[in-house]
């Protein structure tokens, strides 16, 4: 096992990830930018370094300072978290030429099944059902418009390097077609440099569900049941629960057998999520595979019992899964809302700002994975989640009354959060049923 790691992120996950290491053993270093000095992991790891100015691009992104903080400190490994570096092959390929492990996939995977192109051919080739569309990356208008009428409008743009739901254009007819073709080609590039676009099938009313995967270096892949993120404004996700209210046993079991099967394809080892699409006649199409653990993964932890990041670590070390998948039993239900310092009514702007006062919701099958404290100023220039509350109870109707409240409780005073809007979304009586599509909010006028 590895004495010390280091935290290539920030926020609640670098404090995930600290939570981790501690009860491992392992000694940790957090890295930090000039501005977040005050933030909780930095407080909380046993080292830190400052590897920039606040801007990412200078700091959580900037692979030598980060491998310099490691030299400095003698860490052996490095966990990326979620953002910023996680998917990027470059910085795990750079770590492992300076002697750290990167706490993540193979080099190889994570370059292959970042772009999502080849990613689809692959998965297309092994028989697991992907969304109709362009064969590989559309580089002309007249390519674009040629698919299009081949596969029938709607039909959605998204980013062969794309992520986070950016560079995502959905066009209803031909009219709108050249004009989102530039936009989604332009966007793409100043997100994720690399312009290229494909063209799929727009699937009516779908929801999101995805497979958490988990294998080892020894090619034993288990799968850990589905998340369903169908709540989502503007393709990010705000609510996640598992199960899915859509699967059944059968479904799941399908689901499941064909996320392991992707993982297998490409040699997965890890902790990994298999994105899937699954439409009003519950058919599923695989979407992307995330190499990294991903924000919703602690509703997983909390339902089957197998504490994800602590798994990632130890795969890292080289040990060899322990459960088989038959050993394995999802109890209960989870759910988690994704609390943002934001302003729903003014469309959702973002609202940074000195937190005055915070309560933490608590109780038995409560759990806040935060990085807040009265005082902590919460910054611009990052991601403005600022909590993740997720819920554990017997069923889905139980799970939502905790979570209401637990929502009801939570104080955070001096900044603006989207608590109350969640409140709104418990209460919907559509959401209730279990009856969400990832354009539930936007029906709602959100
Ligand atoms: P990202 O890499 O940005 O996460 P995804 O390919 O996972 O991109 O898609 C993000 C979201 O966009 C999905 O969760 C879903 O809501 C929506 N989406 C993607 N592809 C389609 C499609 N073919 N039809 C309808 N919605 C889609
Ligand atoms: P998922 O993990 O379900 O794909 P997201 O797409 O929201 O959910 O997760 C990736 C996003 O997480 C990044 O695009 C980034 O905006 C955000 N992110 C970056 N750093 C952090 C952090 N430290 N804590 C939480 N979220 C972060
Ligand atoms: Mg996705």
């Amino acid at each position: 096992m590895f004495s010390k790691i280091l935290i290539a992120n920030r926020g609640e996950i670098a404090v995930r990830v600290i939570h981790a290491c501690r009860e491992l053993g392992i000694a940790t270093v957090a890295v930090y930018s000039k501005e977040d000095r005050e933030s909780l992991h930095v407080q909380l790891a046993d080292e830190a370094v400052c590897i920039g100015p606040k801007e990412p691009k200078e700091s959580y992104l900037n692979i030598k300072s980060i491998l310099a903080a490691c030299e400095l400190t003698k860490a052996e490994a490095i966990h990326p978290g979620c953002g910023f570096l996680a998917e990027n092959s470059k910085f795990a390929k750079m770590s492992e030429l300076c002697g750290l492990k990167f706490i993540g996939p193979s080099v190889k995977a994570i370059k292959f099944l970042g772009d999502k192109i080849k990613a689809k051919q692959l998965v297309k080739q092994i028989g697991v059902p992907v969304v109709l569309g362009s064969e590989g990356a559309i580089k002309t208008k007249k390519e674009a418009k040629k698919v299009a009428s081949e596969i029938g409008f709607p039909v959605i743009i998204k980013a062969k390097a794309g992520g986070g739901g950016k560079g995502i254009r959905i066009v209803n007819n031909k009219e709108e077609l050249d004009s989102a073709f530039s936009l989604a080609q332009s966007e793409a590039g100043a997100y994720f440099g690399d312009d290229e676009i494909y063209i799929e099938k727009y699937i009516k009313n779908p929801r999101h569900v995805e497979v958490q995967i988990l294998g080892d270096e020894f090619l034993n892949v288990l799968h850990l049941g589905e998340r369903d993120c169908s709540v989502q404004r503007r393709n990010q996700k705000l609510i996640e629960e598992t199960p899915s209210p859509a699967v059944d046993e059968n479904l799941r079991r399908k689901l499941g057998t064909a996320a392991v099967k992707i993982a297998r394809a490409c040699g997965y080892y890890g902790a990994g999520t298999v994105e899937f699409l699954l439409d009003e006649k519950k058919n599923f199409y695989f979407m992307e595979v995330n190499t990294r653990v991903q924000v919703e993964h602690g509703i997983t932890e909390l339902v089957s019992g197998i504490d994800i990041v602590k798994s990632q670590i130890r795969i890292a070390s080289g040990e060899k899964l322990k459960t088989k998948q038959k050993d394995l039993n999802f109890k209960g239900h989870s759910i988690e809302c994704r609390i943002n310092a934001e302003i729903p009514e003014k469309n959702f702007l973002p609202s940074p700002g000195v937190i005055r006062d915070v309560y933490i919701p608590t109780g038995n099958g409560v759990r806040v994975d935060h990085a807040i404290y009265s005082g902590y100023s919460v910054l611009p220039y990052y991601d403005n989640m600022i909590a993740k509350v997720m819920v554990y109870d017997a069923t889905r109707k139980e799970a939502i009354a905790k979570m209401e409240s637990s929502l009801a409780e939570f104080i955070v005073s001096g900044i603006n959060t989207n608590i109350d809007f969640q409140l709104k979304i418990l209460r919907n009586k559509d959401f209730l049923n279990g009856n969400v599509d990832i354009g539930f909010l936007e029906r709602l006028g959100y």
